[in-house]
C-alpha cells in the first residue's frame, strides 16, 4: 500500500470511529436494572417527552428522530414495560419487552448495628432517603455530554450491580451499584461533565458526592475517604471529586459507583467505554 492509500484508509477508519463516536449511547441491555434505547419517531427540532412510571427519561438526538434511553426498574417483572410518548396528539403508550436475568446472590457480615438499626439511627437513614430522593428527583434541561464513560476510579470492578444482598443472614435490597476495589486515598474522578448536585455523610454511604450529569442522568459516589467538590460546582470529565474510603457501611475500601436515570438505579457498566 502506497503512503497517501495508507492515509486516506487510516482517515476514513477515524471518520467512522468519530461516526461511532457522535452517537454516543450506553449499551443497551433490555432486563431489570439495564438501559432500553427506544427510537421514537418525532418530527421537529423538540425531543418529544416521554416518562417511565411518572418519571421524565432522557431523550437524545439520533439523526432526524430521537432516541429514548429508558432506565429499567430492578424491580421490573419480566415481559411488557410501558412508557409513556407526549405529542401534539396527547399522550402515547409505548411498550416493550424485559427479559430475565438473574442476579447472584452475595452474603455479608457486618457489624449488627448496621442491619439492626437503633431507633435513632433509623430516623437518620429515613431523613437521609428523603434528601436522596430529592437529590434524584431532580431535573436539568441540558442532555449530557456524553454517554460513554471511563471508570470513575481506574482498576478491577466487581460485576456486583443487581446482586441479591444476605447481611448476616437476612435478605435485604439489591445492590444498586457497581463496587471498584480501590486502596483508601485513590483518586475518584468524575467520570463525565456535569454539575455536584450534593455532598454529604450518610449513613449507609458514608461520604458521598452527587452529580447531575443533565435529564435525570445523576451519578452518585460513596464511602469517600475526602470530599473535594462543593454543591454547585460544574465539573469536567475527569474532574477530582474525592478519594476512594470505606465511610459508612463498607467491609473495606473500595467506591460504591452509582447511576440513576428517570429516577431508577441502572448497570454502571452499561456507560462503559
Ligand atoms: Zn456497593
Amino acid at each position: 500500500m502506497t503512503a497517501k492509500r495508507a492515509r486516506v484508509a487510516l482517515a476514513s477508519l477515524l471518520a467512522a470511529a468519530g461516526a461511532a463516536q457522535a452517537l454516543q449511547l450506553p449499551r443497551e441491555s433490555a432486563v431489570p436494572g439495564g438501559v432500553k434505547l427506544l427510537r421514537l419517531e418525532a418530527p421537529g427540532d423538540v425531543a418529544p417527552r416521554v416518562e417511565a412510571d411518572g418519571h421524565r427519561t432522557l431523550v437524545v438526538r439520533d439523526g432526524e428522530g430521537w432516541i429514548a434511553v429508558v432506565g429499567i426498574p430492578l424491580s421490573t417483572p419480566v415481559g411488557d414495560m410501558r412508557v409513556e410518548v407526549f405529542g401534539a396528539a396527547g399522550a402515547q403508550p409505548v411498550d416493550f419487552t424485559v427479559a430475565d436475568k438473574r442476579y447472584l446472590a452475595q452474603s455479608l457480615t457486618v457489624a449488627p448495628g448496621q442491619v439492626d438499626l437503633s431507633a435513632q439511627d433509623l430516623a437518620r437513614v429515613k431523613r437521609e432517603r428523603a434528601v436522596l430522593d430529592r437529590a434524584l428527583e431532580h431535573w436539568s434541561a441540558a442532555p449530557p455530554e456524553s454517554l460513554r464513560w471511563f471508570p470513575p476510579v481506574p482498576g478491577v470492578h466487581s460485576s456486583s450491580f443487581g446482586m441479591r444482598r444476605v447481611f448476616n443472614g437476612e435478605a435485604r435490597n439489591p445492590h444498586t451499584g457497581m463496587d471498584i476495589a480501590a486502596a483508601t486515598g485513590t483518586p475518584v474522578s468524575s467520570p463525565a461533565a456535569g454539575t455536584v448536585l450534593d455532598t454529604g455523610n450518610y449513613f449507609f454511604t458514608g461520604n458521598t458526592v452527587l452529580i447531575d450529569h443533565g435529564e435525570g442522568l445523576i451519578s452518585m459516589y460513596c464511602h469517600l475517604s475526602a470530599i473535594d467538590v462543593q454543591p454547585g460546582q460544574r465539573v469536567a470529565a475527569g474532574t477530582r471529586l474525592g478519594a476512594v474510603g470505606m465511610t459508612g457501611r463498607a467491609t473495606g475500601p473500595h467506591l460504591h459507583w452509582a447511576l440513576s436515570l428517570n429516577r431508577t438505579w441502572v448497570d454502571p457498566e452499561l456507560f462503559l467505554r
